[in-house]
This record gives structure tokens, C-alpha cells and sequence, in this order.
């Protein structure tokens, strides 16, 4: 039997971000990944290879914000294992039925401007509620990179330009108060409380509520800090698509000694005495790990499908039961659309300009639009009478993904994974079909094509996986590609519950990390660092502290010093 120190359930993008880490740490890791190729939800494949040949898909994420408000990139040296990140500016168009639009450069300055042409109130506002959203994120941002309850470490993540912005948005009682108020608000509110003209709300709320939720909901104002995240630090795509951040760490991974095996899916968990000895693959495959066994995949999977009842229960009576009543994901997900183009679509009504394609383009018509598209999916309905979508022609900032002069179109559509009254049929009783989902995508690119009417004539070929199949590919719960939902009361120390929330379980050697554990989903690294530090002290505590000490007065130094 194959002995390892570490073995990693799942090599999506955290699994590898772990593994790098404790390799480097020099730990023998071993990742098994369910699919034929690494990645989870952060690979680019060429999926439609007959009929669309040469074309490469971002078949999940696209668009990269979080990981610059962490250290991973750098840490793991990744550009020398050839990532080299592609920054988009502009970073949202959002046409308007009434002829208007919303186009934000990353300097907000320039988008202020344009903002300034139907109203000077609102552009004048945009600076403001950026600013303030942008501080919140840089004051919080040291609260993402450690385990939540890692009081010293969070601290020690401070540095000046953090503590002056924590100053800046929570210097006061009354600070401290609208803070308070603006994390238990809903976008609608925030958004209304900032803004007149639809034109801004409706984008900022259609991005907002990528949290996965409707953006009337209270406790996810946050999301507001999705807008901003676009002018500091930025947004940006790995040049080849998303897949070459994973395969940066795969190379990563291999040149440091680390094995990866794909189509290996985990069905059980190896407990013996209350510890984690390994685990076995759905061939009968056993492997053993010495130190530890990471989970990429949530909480609920592994405590409910992978670990027997009894293993679970003799450690935590009442955990079974609470993952299955309080973890919520609520029904949303999404029907992907990717196409192979003849050419980019072009805005007509709106003096197109290739620029327009070079962020998403956020087909959000007002708040009410953006709302139905979440509220629906909540109930099991198909919000596709007049869909909202998040639409990205990735080609135009990186034509190597297609063959010269061809396109590729990302679409996301926010669907229900469950479709009420369709019980039991379908795929996986989801009441989802071939040919639902491509009615689906008909009525999605329809509304699209009112906006960029050459769009139609120009689809060569197209993929559309509906939300069970997502759920299939990615072997995510509802196909919730978050793990678990994102919203206030299941994040930090409540991710995915408290007694979970530091990456470590209550089973000895047994360690959780992904998008179900803290920050939460998106491409970020972040749980995959972290649960990697908490594993490593909880090895070599003396160790891992003194190296933090060294880097810390290293980082203090170069700052002394003036040297970035
Ligand atoms: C359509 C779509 C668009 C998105 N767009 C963006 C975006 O633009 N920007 C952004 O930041 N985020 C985006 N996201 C979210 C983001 O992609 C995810 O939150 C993130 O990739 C999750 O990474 P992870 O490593 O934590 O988990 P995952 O990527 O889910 O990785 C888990 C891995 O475990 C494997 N696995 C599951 N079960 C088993 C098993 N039993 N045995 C072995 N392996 C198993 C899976 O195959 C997978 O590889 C998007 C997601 C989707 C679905």
C-alpha cells in the first residue's frame, strides 16, 4: 500500500495550493482527483474538440480579483512556473434598455467621468462608496489571510497601510456603527442609500449579489466590495485562462516531488482510533497518509458521504446532524454557456468599441432584473423570461485561447439546481434535461443578442452544461461552487461551522480547507494557505513560528527601508 505524509481529497485550485505549501515544507502529499485533469472550477479545457477545435474554455471561473488581497502568488513564486497575469481595463460594461451605460476603467477616476454624463450626483458618490469599500477590504484583508480564530496571526498580518485604512473606516463610534450596518444591510439598500440613477445600481447589484444571493437579502452588502476589488487591486486573468494558475501549481506540485492521480475518486476515509490513517479510492485503492488527510471537498460531503456514521459520531455526537440542518445552500447555481465565435459581439446601439469586451459585460437591466435572477433560483423557478447574465468574451484580452481571428463567450446564468414540480426527473432528479437546458440557453443568448445583435449568426458551437451537470463535474452540493453559501452567518468563524472553522476536525489528522472553509469560494488560494499554516504548526509549532518571525521582521525591514 502506497504511504504517503499527506494525502489531499480533490486538486481543485486550494487542494494545490495546500499541497505547494507543504511540500515545500518538505512533506511527501499526495493529491487524488476525482476528474481526468486538476483544477475543480478553475480549469480551461478544450471542450468542444470536434466542433470547435482549438478553442479553449474557462469552463468554470474567469475573472481573478481575490487572490491579489493575498500573499500566494508571490509565496509560491508561481509566475516562475509560468503564470503571467493579464490585467483588464476596462473592467465592466453594463448597456441599459434606456440607451445608457455603465463603463468602469480601473481607474476610478476615468470611470467617475463616465459616470458624470447622466449624472454628477452618482459619479461624485462612485468615488466615495469606492474609497470606503476599498479601505473596508484593504482593513480586512489581514482577517483573510489566517485561520479566523488565529488572534496573533491576524494581527501580525497588519501592516501600516492596513491599520491606516482600519483607522479610516472604523476610527470612530460612528464608524464603527455604519460598519456594523453596512455588513448586516442588503446591496438594495446600501445601493439605494448611495445611488440615484439605475445605471450604477444595476451593475453594482448584479455584482454584489455574485455572492450567490438576491441582492435584497440582508448580510451580503459586502459583496459591494466585488465593484471595488476592480480598480485596487484590480481584475485580471491568467494569460492561456484560468487553468494556467492550476497548471502553475500542478508544475509547482511535480518539480517539488508532490504526485497528483486523476479519475481517482475518494469513497471513504480511513479512520482508526479517532485519527485519519487514509483513505480509499472507488477501486478498492487504499493509501495511507502518516501526518494527515486534507479535504478539498466541504464539510457536509466528507462528514456525510465519506466518513462512516459511527467514526463521526464517536468523536462529535451532534456534528452529523448540525451539518446536515444548518448548512445552508440555497438552490442557486448556475447554467454555463461557453461558445466558439466568428467574431466578438459588438454593442451597436452603444458606438461599440472593442474595449467594451475587454471586462465582463453585465447584462443587468435595473436591481429589479438582478433580483428575479436570484429570487427565483431560491424557489426552484428558471429565471429565464428575461435573463440577467454575466457575459465574458475572454478571446479579446487573450486572443491565444482561439485560432487567429475566432472568439470564445463565457456566459454564467444563474439557475436552480432543484426545479420545482420536476422532482425526480431529469438528471439526478433535478427535473434538469438536454433539451431544457438548451431551451435555456436559446432564451439566454436571445437577450444577449438584444444588445449585440450579430451574436447569433456568429456562434460556430456551443457547450451548455446545465446546473446537475456542474453539480456532476465539480461534485459540489447543489453544484454550489462556493461549497456552501456565502452569506454572513456562514462566514468566518461560522465557515462552515464553528466547531470547523479553523481547518482542523474533530477527528486527530483529519483537516478540512477549499471554498467551504475560511474566506470562502472564489479563485483566492486562501483556504488552501491557510489550512496549510495550521497544519504546519500544529507539526513543527516552534518552527513554523520562527519562520514567521523572520519573514515578519524581514517584511518590517523592507518597509523601513523603503524597498517593495
Ligand atoms: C461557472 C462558474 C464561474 C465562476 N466564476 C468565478 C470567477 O470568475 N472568479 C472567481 O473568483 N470565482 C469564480 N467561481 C468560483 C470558483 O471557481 C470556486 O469557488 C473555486 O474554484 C473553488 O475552488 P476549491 O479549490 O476550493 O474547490 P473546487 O474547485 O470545487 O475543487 C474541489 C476538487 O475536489 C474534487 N473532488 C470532489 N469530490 C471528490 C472526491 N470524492 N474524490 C476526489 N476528488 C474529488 C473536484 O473534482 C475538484 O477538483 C466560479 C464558479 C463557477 C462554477
Amino acid at each position: 500500500m502506497e504511504t504517503y505524509d499527506v494525502i489531499l481529497i480533490g486538486a481543485g485550485h486550494n487542494g494545490l495550493v495546500c499541497a505547494a505549501y507543504l511540500l515545500k515544507a518538505g512533506y511527501r502529499v499526495l493529491l487524488l482527483e476525482q476528474r481526468s485533469v486538476p483544477g475543480g472550477a478553475a480549469t480551461t479545457e478544450e471542450a468542444m474538440p470536434q466542433a470547435a477545435p482549438g478553442f479553449r474554455f474557462n469552463l468554470c471561473a474567469i475573472d481573478h480579483e481575490f487572490i491579489h488581497l493575498g500573499p500566494v502568488v508571490q509565496e509560491l513564486g508561481l509566475t516562475r512556473y509560468g503564470l503571467d497575469y493579464l490585467t483588464c481595463d476596462p473592467v465592466v460594461f453594463c448597456p441599459q434598455p434606456d440607451g445608457t451605460m455603465f463603463l468602469a476603467h480601473k481607474s476610478v477616476e476615468q470611470t467617475c467621468a463616465a459616470i458624470a454624463a447622466y449624472s454628477e450626483h452618482d459619479a461624485q458618490a462612485y468615488a466615495e462608496f469606492t474609497r470606503y469599500w476599498q479601505r473596508l477590504g484593504n482593513a480586512i484583508a489581514p482577517l483573510f489571510n489566517a485561520p479566523p480564530m488565529a488572534i496573533f496571526e491576524i494581527i501580525r498580518n497588519y501592516g501600516w497601510d492596513n491599520l491606516k485604512d482600519l483607522r479610516t473606516v472604523m476610527g470612530s463610534k460612528i464608524k464603527v456603527l455604519d460598519f456594523v450596518r453596512n455588513m448586516i444591510t442588503s446591496p438594495t439598500e446600501l445601493l439605494d442609500e448611495w445611488f440615484d440613477s439605475e445605471t450604477v445600481k444595476a451593475p453594482l447589484a448584479r455584482l454584489a449579489a455574485e455572492i450567490g444571493a438576491p441582492p435584497s437579502q440582508k448580510g451580503i452588502a459586502v459583496g459591494a466590495m466585488m465593484m471595488a476589488m476592480r480598480h485596487h487591486p484590480g481584475m485580471s486573468r491568467p494569460r492561456g485562462g484560468t487553468g494556467a494558475l492550476t497548471q502553475a501549481l500542478v508544475n509547482l506540485v511535480q518539480d517539488q516531488g508532490g504526485t497528483i492521480l486523476t479519475e481517482q475518486t475518494v469513497k471513504r476515509v480511513l479512520i482508526d482510533e479517532g485519527r485519519a490513517v487514509g483513505v480509499e479510492v472507488a477501486n478498492g485503492t487504499e493509501y495511507r497518509a502518516i501526518k494527515g488527510v486534507i479535504s478539498n471537498i466541504d464539510a457536509q460531503r466528507l462528514f456525510l458521504h465519506l466518513v462512516e456514521p459511527s467514526d463521526v459520531n464517536a468523536v462529535d455526537d451532534q456534528l452529523r446532524d448540525r451539518l446536515q440542518r444548518r448548512v445552508v445552500n440555497n438552490n442557486e447555481t448556475i447554467l454555463k454557456i461557453d461558445c466558439a465565435l466568428s467574431e466578438p459581439p459588438r454593442f451597436e446601439a452603444y458606438e461599440h468599441k472593442d474595449e467594451y469586451l475587454v471586462g465582463s459585460v453585465l447584462i443587468a437591466d435595473s436591481v429589479k432584473h438582478v433580483e428575479k435572477a436570484h429570487a427565483l433560483c431560491t424557489v426552484g423557478e428558471i429565471p429565464d423570461a428575461d435573463p440577467s447574465a454575466y457575459v465574458v468574451c475572454p478571446t479579446v484580452l487573450d486572443p491565444s485561447m482561439a485560432p487567429e481571428g475566432k472568439h470564445t463567450l463565457w456566459v454564467e446564468f444563474f439557475a436552480p439546481y432543484q426545479i420545482a414540480g420536476a422532482e425526480g426527473t431529469g438528471l439526478n432528479g433535478t427535473g434538469w434535461t438536454d433539451e431544457l437546458k438548451n431551451q435555456v440557453a436559446d432564451r439566454v443568448l436571445d437577450k444577449i443578442a438584444t444588445y449585440a445583435p450579430n451574436l447569433q449568426r456568429s456562434v460556430i458551437a456551443r457547450r451548455v452544461e446545465s446546473p446537475a451537470e456542474l453539480a456532476r463535474r465539480l461534485g459540489a452540493t447543489k453544484g454550489n461552487y462556493y461549497h456552501l453559501d456565502m452569506t454572513l452567518d456562514q462566514m468566518i468563524f461560522f465557515r462552515p461551522l464553528p466547531e470547523l472553522a479553523d481547518y482542523t476536525t474533530p477527528i486527530d489528522n483529519l483537516y478540512l480547507t477549499g471554498a467551504g472553509t475560511h474566506p470562502g469560494g472564489s479563485i483566492s488560494g486562501m483556504p488552501g494557505r491557510n489550512c496549510a499554516r495550521v497544519f504546519l504548526q500544529q507539526q513543527h509549532p516552534l518552527a513554523q513560528r520562527w519562520e514567521d518571525a523572520q519573514n515578519h521582521l524581514r517584511t518590517l525591514l523592507k518597509a523601513a527601508l523603503g524597498d517593495e
